[in-house]
C-alpha cells in the first residue's frame, strides 16, 4: 500500500475507534439513566429501545474495524467510560434530573450525528464503499433519537415543572 493511502486509512481506523469508545459511553450514560427514572416511562421506554440500537452499532463498528485488520481485543475505552460515568453522576444529585439529563442526551446525540458524518466521509474517501452503508444506518438511528429527544424537550420540562410544583418526585 502507498504510504499516504496508509496514512488516510490511519484517519479513518482512528475515527472508527473513537467512535467506539463514544457508543460504550453512550451505552453508560443510558444504563445510568434507565436504572433511575421512575415516573417518565416514554422516556424510559425510548432510552431502553436506542441502547439495543447502540449495541448493534457497535457491533457494525467492530466488524468494520476486524475488516481492516484491527482485532477486536485491542479496543479498550476505559478512560473514555470514565468520563461517561463521571457525566451521568454529576447530573444524578440535580434536582431537575431527567431535564438535565434530556438536554445532555440532546447533545450527545448530536455529537454522534457529526462523529458518523464524518466517518460517513473517511469512508468514501479511502474507497471503503463496504463501510458506508452500516455507517449510514447509524447515522440514521442518531438522528432520528436526536429528534425524539428534541420533540419531547418541552413535554418533559412542562411533566417535571408540574410535578415539582405539586411537590410530587419530579427529578427521574
Ligand atoms: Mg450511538
Ligand atoms: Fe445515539
Amino acid at each position: 500500500m502507498a504510504e499516504s493511502s496508509e496514512r488516510a486509512n490511519s484517519v479513518f481506523i482512528t475515527g472508527l475507534k473513537n467512535a467506539h469508545a463514544l457508543e460504550n459511553q453512550a451505552l453508560e450514560l443510558m444504563n445510568r439513566q434507565v436504572e433511575r427514572i421512575e415516573n417518565y416511562p416514554d422516556i424510559k421506554a425510548k432510552l431502553q429501545e436506542h441502547i439495543q440500537e447502540t449495541h448493534d452499532q457497535i457491533h457494525r463498528l467492530e466488524t468494520i474495524l476486524e475488516s481492516l485488520g484491527e482485532s477486536r481485543s485491542v479496543l479498550k475505552d476505559n478512560a473514555l467510560s470514565l468520563t461517561g460515568n463521571m457525566a451521568a453522576i454529576a447530573h444524578s444529585f440535580a434536582q431537575d434530573e431527567i431535564v438535565k439529563n434530556s438536554i445532555a442526551n440532546f447533545a450527545f446525540e448530536n455529537f454522534e450525528i457529526a462523529s458518523y458524518k464524518s466517518l460517513i466521509q473517511l469512508a468514501a474517501e479511502t474507497g471503503h464503499k463496504d463501510a458506508e452503508q452500516p455507517l449510514q444506518e447509524t447515522l440514521r438511528e442518531e438522528q432520528a433519537m436526536a429528534s425524539w429527544i428534541d420533540g419531547h424537550l418541552p413535554d418533559v420540562t412542562h411533566t417535571y415543572l408540574e410535578r415539582y410544583s405539586a411537590n410530587e418526585k419530579a427529578g427521574l
